[in-house]
């Protein structure tokens, strides 16, 4: 897979995202979260774990 993408539209910065990664390459910018892209593995782990479904392969 690719580096996901989040809709920025619908992330509300709860960031569950940013405490799932485990490359810890997930920031809140302006309450949006952001991926390092990097820093990320590709691992998939933060698209599970929102809770709005705003993160997308
Ligand atoms: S795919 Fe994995 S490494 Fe990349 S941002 Fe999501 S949790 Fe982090
Ligand atoms: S888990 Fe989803 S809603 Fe929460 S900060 Fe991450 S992208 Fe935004």
């Amino acid at each position: 897979m690719a580096v996901p993408k989040i809709n920025k539209d619908e992330c509300t910065g709860c960031g569950d995202c940013v405490e799932a990664c485990p490359a810890e390459c997930i920031t809140l910018v302006d309450e949006v979260a952001v991926i390092d892209e990097d820093e990320c593995t590709e691992c998939g782990a933060c698209i599970d774990e929102c809770p709005e479904e705003c993160i997308s392969e």
